[in-house]
């Protein structure tokens, strides 16, 4: 289980460093960690948290959220990390849908909190910072007036660790349930992928709440007995000087965050103790690739997947990173991949694969599948049709068995009948030294269906539409009709927490700009 993870560390390495919480400025061993998971857990249990109750937390990344982790896994209690980016009404969603007994929250998202609180009297809001606003009880009070004396519950491997709702671009949040051994299975990946060992130094800056941080990470990092550097929200100024006062080795960022720290000055900090970047949950440009060998000139390593896998199922690794460029790599140790035939009337038949080369639906199998979405059965029989997780995804599979991901099988356009994947125009157009960011949508077109729009942002402030476009038709690779058609220059995309680009947000802001001109 993951409690038996950590306390197996604590005994391995009690007096280790286990983690530093930058904004507290709290430091603490294994063994000074695990009291403080203690004391929540019985604290918890003192309100009433029994096996499979929920605990959910609101917060950015926070010791709190590490040490709750814990804690619940000891107790078996489900573990409910919320997106902090979510607005009243999305949280008062998930608490309706989930009903845990505990809330533990922070300052900066109390506003959030307060305005729905009222709606949940079963639940206890934990605060846990001071000046506790008079709905909700002080987390500091409750843990350090509780034991560090261990807590005796059975938890098996099978038992439900967490419930996770997935960043879902459209349509009502599910809550991915994955069990114990799912975890354990997961951080022993990306400890192998990532070479992680006890004398590295990991930091968290990806939010917590999110699997790729927390599971492909966070979790793995401890399971190897190293050491966390939890910085509260993403900064790439403090990045770097705590890559150079901690003497950071590994971590892990969404592609947006790796390209904001480019944009920096690195010249002015030693980055010497850096070995590994870990990217992922959203594509990468291999130009941003390069210039991430060029200027950091670390091993790079991609992980692919989603919430509902644990979420890990392909690496990339280093030795691939140029052979196999805008590749996502190769299946995952005991994951079982293929590329499918879409169907417009259901879910796809695992067994309808399509050759090397070809496009299709990705569906996978192995060890850390969730067990199905909370109270969602249709859903969960759609996705996992036939034992093999349905991911949505679009992409192929080339003739060494490495997978390309080319897009969402939603955000596909179709222009004039072809198929065009936006991931191929983006990745073209990344590779232009005047543009920032990138994402391509498709617009209604009465004639075509729908024709390619681009939505830019700018790197070089006077670079114009009919550059780009002179780029696009001198580019042998890129057919005449995916060439974007339209240019819409933004100071910055719609991104979720994790790093996706929301679409959804920008097809409608299309939609808009469109009504107006007609
Ligand atoms: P989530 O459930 O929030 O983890 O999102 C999963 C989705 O993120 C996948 O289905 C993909 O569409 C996308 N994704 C994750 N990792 C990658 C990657 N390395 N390259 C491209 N897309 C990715
Ligand atoms: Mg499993």
């Amino acid at each position: 289980t993951i409690g038996t993870i950590f306390d197996l560390t604590v005994k391995k390495y009690p007096n280790k460093e286990a983690l530093y919480d930058v904004r507290r400025n709290v430091r603490y061993t294994y063994k000074e960690w695990d009291e403080q998971v203690n004391r929540l857990a019985n604290a918890l249990q003192k309100e009433g948290v029994h096996k499979g109750d929920r605990v959910s937390t609101f917060m950015f990344n926070t010791e709190e959220l590490g040490t709750a982790f814990f804690a619940c896994a000891k107790m078996g209690a489900v573990f409910n990390p919320i997106n902090f980016r979510l607005t009243s009404e999305e949280v008062a969603f998930i608490l309706s849908d989930a009903a845990p007994k505990v809330v533990i929250f922070e300052k900066a998202l109390e506003p959030v909190i307060s305005a729905i609180a009222s709606r949940f009297k079963h639940c206890s809001f934990w605060f846990i910072d001071t000046e506790t606003p008079a709905y909700a009880a002080s987390y500091k009070e409750k843990v350090a007036a509780a034991s560090t004396e261990e807590i005796q519950i059975d938890v098996h491997e099978n038992d439900l660790y967490a419930f996770i709702y997935t960043s879902g671009t459209t349509g009502r949040p599910k809550g991915v349930m994955h069990s114990h051994r799912n975890m354990v299975d997961q951080s022993v990946l990306c400890i192998a992928s990532q070479k992680l060992e006890k004398e590295d130094v990991g930091l968290v800056t990806a939010p917590m709440f999110h699997c790729a941080e927390l599971h492909c990470a966070f979790l793995p990092r401890i399971n190897a007995g190293a050491k966390n550097v939890i910085l509260h929200q993403f900064n790439p100024k403090a990045i770097l000087s705590l890559i150079e006062k901690e003497k950071i080795t590994k971590f892990f960022a969404a592609p947006t965050m790796w390209n904001m720290l480019l944009q920096e000055d690195l010249s002015g900090y030693d980055l010497s103790s850096l070995k590994l970047g870990l990217y992922g949950a959203a594509p990468m440009a291999p130009s941003l690739v390069n210039a991430l060998h060029d200027r950091l000139g670390i091993s790079l390593v991609q992980a692919y997947g989603m919430t509902e896998m644990g979420p890990a199922i392909t690496f990339l690794s280093e030795g691939d990173q140029l052979r196999k460029a805008g590749s996502a790599g190769q299946a995952a140790i005991n994951h079982d991949i293929r590329v499918v035939r879409t169907r417009d009337d259901g879910p796809s038949n695992p067994d309808d694969v399509v050759p090397a080369g070809e496009t299709g639906e990705i569906i996978v199998k192995g060890p850390c599948m969730m067990l199905g979405y909370y109270n969602r059965e249709e859903a969960t029989e759609n996705a996992m049709y036939k034992g093999w997780y349905h991911s949505g995804d679009i992409g192929y599979l080339d003739d060494e068995g490495y997978l390309y991901v080319n897009d969402r099988v939603d955000d596909m356009i179709i222009s004039g009948g072809e198929n065009i994947y936006p991931r191929e125009v983006e990745d073209l157009l990344h590779s232009h030294p005047g543009v920032l960011d990138v994402a391509i949508v498709g617009q209604p077109d009465d004639r075509w269906g729908e024709t390619v729009t681009a939505f830019v942002v700018k790197k070089d402030l006077n670079m114009t539409e009919q550059e780009l476009d002179a780029f696009c038709k001198n580019s042998a690779s890129l057919a005449n009709y995916k060439r974007p058609r339209k240019y819409i220059f933004c100071d910055a995309l719609p991104r979720n927490a994790s790093g996706k680009i929301q679409k959804f947000v920008l097809r409608k802001q299309l939609e808009e700009l469109f009504t107006k001109e007609s």
